[in-house]
């Protein structure tokens, strides 16, 4: 039995009263529901603290948006894996298409921030995932493949002993056009094929979300696939009437 993986991206939204709000109505729903499927809250770091002393929850946890690659020095406006750690970060998405797009992150950096996150006991969310271009142009698996390995590079065969892969294509992302399921399930196989075979994980140590476009009325055919063991989310779980929807239909054992 395994539990489902919600992770919530909150990206760079919000405020006090509207985060305060929130995580009212979510303590409420947690306060007489149990959690069987497992949360992943990733709000802007500045209000991680708060949120940390408000709720507390079983299969609850606090992630954060990016890391440095560094642990401490003359790097101003960054953050440590060493800080996040002691804020109680247990999970730090790195890899987003957004920080790809906006902040120039290549593949090796975002490897080098894997392996700091992984040496401080902090879990990595590897997003990767091809543009439409490239999907157009059939290099998916190419692209996939080259976002991986390089983990294996700098890390080791053992990188993903202790983390989750988010596949999330590009073109699926804040479009509210999903991926359909049979693609997702495709592409599931492959990233977890590939991995296995370089490493000696077993299908099941593996975890693969998708992302792109999940909401309320599409997240069960996600939740139902036996290659798919969560999903990201970034616009739909902003409503918190939503995600507690969105926690509903998922709130099983798989
Ligand atoms: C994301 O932030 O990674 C994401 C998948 O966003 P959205 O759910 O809005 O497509």
């Amino acid at each position: 039995m395994k539990k489902f993986i919600i992770t919530a991206n909150w990206k760079l939204n919000g405020n006090n009263s509207i985060i305060n709000y929130y995580i009212e109505n979510l303590k409420n729903y947690f306060n007489e529901n149990k959690l069987f499927n497992k949360i992943i809250f990733v709000p802007p770091v500045i209000y991680i603290n708060s949120i940390k002393n408000s709720i507390k929850k079983k299969n609850f946890f606090l992630g954060a948006q990016n890391v440095d690659i560094n642990l401490s020095g003359a790097f101003t406006g960054e953050i440590s894996a060493t800080m996040l750690k002691d804020i109680g970060v247990k999970y730090v998405i790195i890899g987003h298409s957004e920080r790809r797009k906006f902040h120039y992150e290549n593949n090796d950096c975002i490897a080098k921030k894997f392996k700091i996150l992984q040496e401080n006991g902090i879990t990595p969310i590897l997003c990767i995932g091809e543009n439409l271009k490239e999907k157009k142009n059939e290099k998916t698996e190419l692209i996939l493949k080259k976002q991986i390995e390089i983990i294996f590079n700098i890390v080791g065969r053992q990188a993903f002993q202790n983390a989750i892969i988010a596949y999330e294509p590009i073109w699926a992302i804040g479009t509210g056009e999903n991926a359909k399921i049979q693609y997702v399930e495709k592409i599931h196989k492959f990233i977890k094929e590939y991995v296995m075979n370089n490493s000696n994980l077993n299908p099941k140590e593996i975890k693969v979300q998708y992302g792109g476009s999940v909401n309320e009325n599409n997240i069960q055919q996600f939740f139902a696939s036996d290659h798919i063991d969560g999903v990201l989310v970034g616009n739909s779980i902003l409503i918190y009437k939503n995600f507690i929807k969105m926690i509903k239909y998922t709130n099983f054992l798989k």
